[in-house]
């Protein structure tokens, strides 16, 4: 756990985008150890749970039909049908994470972290790129939680996922996972540091709240 002020009142959300297999969950995961208020936003989705995962922690498990309805009452603030199935990012606890000053990270698609540029213009979205090509196939194998099928429909939609990589704010290539963390930190410490996401931390020192004296120089 990192002892780091939380400095800013309104959380920030973080998307991170990338083709699968790429080293996304395995990123996320490691740098949620160092920021205490940074959380996982849970999605919901219509594809099986995979071995190991939870209901509730890894996703929402829904049913095509839940799903459509959530759409149909708005719960959802974006949504996608990715490698043939459905996800989206639920809205309320969305909202009310920011509102209480938690910063969350969204591991979604191109689609989605579209719509989330519309309707959160502040958020900072990240696209994760692989070394190469190879390197990624031997990944999602090397996940061993998929079917061959699974993994071949993936592996067709790579170049889709990939073409959008420009339209992000961050891109960074996952070769070594140590730099890979390292530079997922730094992007997460700079944004937060931001002077208009700290507007009370700025005018308590602008305007000397603390208490401080000020000693000014004759003159
Ligand atoms: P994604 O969430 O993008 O689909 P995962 O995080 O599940 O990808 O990673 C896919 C596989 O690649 C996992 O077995 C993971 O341990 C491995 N992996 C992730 N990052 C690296 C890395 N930098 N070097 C080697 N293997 C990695
Ligand atoms: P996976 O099935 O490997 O967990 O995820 C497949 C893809 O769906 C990944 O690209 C992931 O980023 C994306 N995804 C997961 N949750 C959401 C979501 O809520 N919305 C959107 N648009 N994409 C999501």
């Amino acid at each position: 756990m990192s002892s780091q002020h939380n400095q800013t009142e309104r959380g920030v959300l973080f998307v991170v985008s990338g083709p699968s297999g790429v080293g996304k969950s395995t990123l996320v995961r490691r740098v949620m150890e160092k920021f205490p208020d940074l959380s996982f936003s849970v999605s919901a989705t219509t594809r099986a749970p995979r071995k190991g995962e939870q209901d509730g922690v890894h996703y929402h498990y829904l049913d095509v039909e839940q799903f459509q309805k959530g759409l149909a009452e708005g719960l959802f603030l974006e949504h996608a049908e990715v490698y043939g199935r459905y996800y989206g990012t639920l809205l309320k606890p969305t909202e009310e994470a920011l509102a209480e000053g938690r910063s969350l990270i969204l591991d979604i698609d191109l689609v989605g972290s579209r719509q989330i540029r519309t309707s959160f213009p502040e958020a900072v979205h990240i696209f994760i790129l692989p070394p190469d090509r190879t390197t990624l196939e031997r990944r999602l194998r090397k996940r061993a939680t998929d079917s061959e099928d699974v993994i071949q429909r993936r592996l067709e939609e790579m170049d889709s996922q990939l073409s959008g990589c420009g339209e992000y704010d961050y891109v960074f290539v996952n070769d070594a996972l140590d730099t890979a963390v390292a530079t997922l930190k730094g992007i997460i410490r700079a944004e937060k540091a931001r002077v208009s996401r700290c507007p009370n931390l700025v005018a308590q020192w602008s305007h000397g709240i603390e208490g401080e004296e000020h000693v000014t120089s004759a003159p």
